[in-house]
């Protein structure tokens, strides 16, 4: 963790100030997608800002340990700072706590929407990642076992979903909690190498049923239904953190219509140019990504097809 950072949010990316009033190209969202298309107009001579909503990172804040992006193993926190790091050294402008709400104006000409200011920027790559659905049936939960798990020393936990996320949360929460059982309403799609040494620990356990009922508050009484027999079963947990799937999210632009899909993923070529000109998408909120190895790759295609664009315009 950066020596400034103050819980999740590393302070030490913002500039102080805010934002100027233009830039040859603005980045909206400081996750691994964005940040690496930033890296590259940087590194291009054009100036550059990162718009971040929450802190500059994205979701690799929230992994415990990353082990599949090649070259690096360890936590996904000082991965993030490392890429900020470089970012920053390059030139690139990152500004925290800054959600774009609106982006307008007019391809070449936009007019990105902020709650301070309107930031005009020749091109723009949206690069806001998803946000966790939330399930119907359980109202308090949590979203991020990296961020909670301390909570949950010798406690009992249920984590619902059978992905990566839903493993990966289980793992974090098998080191702190007594007993980790993890609902999966389907088989589990989450990676084999991954599964099998969670289920190999003594305090993780799971079942194939669906969330019927939650009553009670710490602890929670959870009734399933089990698939195996159609049975209800009860199970009494101390804390319920929930993965059961992503759903992409970025600001409202002025032509929604045209570059967003039927479940509001952004749509993308081959080199991450939307249906506007010099509008670009990259990462998750593409749809298409998924992984950091992905997302970063997306960030670099965007920015090499924007600066390919505006050489060409002027
Ligand atoms: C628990 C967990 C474990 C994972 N484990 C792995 C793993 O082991 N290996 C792997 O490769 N991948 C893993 N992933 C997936 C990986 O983290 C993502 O694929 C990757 O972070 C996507 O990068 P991104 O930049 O597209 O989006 P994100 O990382 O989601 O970043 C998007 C950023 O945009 C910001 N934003 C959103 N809306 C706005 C707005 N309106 N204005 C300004 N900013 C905005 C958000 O605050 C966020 O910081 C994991 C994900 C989770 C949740």
């Amino acid at each position: 963790m950066s020596l400034f950072q103050v819980g999740k949010i590393s302070m030490f990316s913002a500039k102080p100030g805010g934002p100027k009033d233009s830039y040859d190209a603005v980045v909206i969202g400081g996750g691994p997608a964005g940040l690496t298309a930033a890296l590259y107009i940087a590194r291009y001579g054009l100036s550059v800002a990162v718009l971040e909503a929450k802190n500059a990172g994205g979701y690799l804040r929230d992994i415990h340990i990353i082990e599949n992006y090649p070259g690096y193993e360890g936590s996904g926190e000082e991965l993030a700072d490392r890429i900020i790091s470089q970012v920053k050294k390059r030139g690139a402008e990152i500004y925290e706590l800054t959600p774009v709400k609106y982006i307008g104006g007019e391809p070449g000409d936009f007019e990105i929407h902020t709650s301070a200011k309107v930031i005009k920027a020749k091109a723009v790559v949206i690069a806001t990642g998803t946000e966790h659905k939330r399930h119907p049936l359980i109202k308090k939960a949590s979203y991020c076992a990296t961020c909670d798990a301390p909570l949950y020393k010798n406690k009992r936990v249920l984590v619902v979903g059978g992905g990566n996320t839903a493993a990966h949360e289980a793992m974090v929460l098998s080191e702190v909690a007594s007993d980790v059982l993890i609902v999966h309403r389907s088989p589990f799609k989450a990676e084999k190498a991954l599964l099998d040494r969670l289920l190999s620990k003594s305090n993780v356990r799971d079942v194939l049923g669906e969330i019927v009922g939650v009553e009670g508050e710490r602890p929670f009484k959870i009734r399933i239904k089990r698939k195996e027999d159609g049975k209800e079963v009860v199970e009494e947990v101390d804390g319920i953190f929930v993965a059961i799937g992503l759903v992409p999210v970025s600001p409202k632009t002025k032509r929604d219509e045209l570059i967003k899909d039927e479940r509001g993923y952004i749509k993308v070529d081959l080199r991450m140019r939307t249906p506007v000109r010099y509008l670009y998408a990259a990462g998750d909120v593409t749809g298409y990504s998924g992984q950091v190895a992905i997302a970063v790759g997306h960030g670099a295609r965007a920015a090499m097809s924007l600066y390919d664009d505006l050489s060409r315009r002027s």
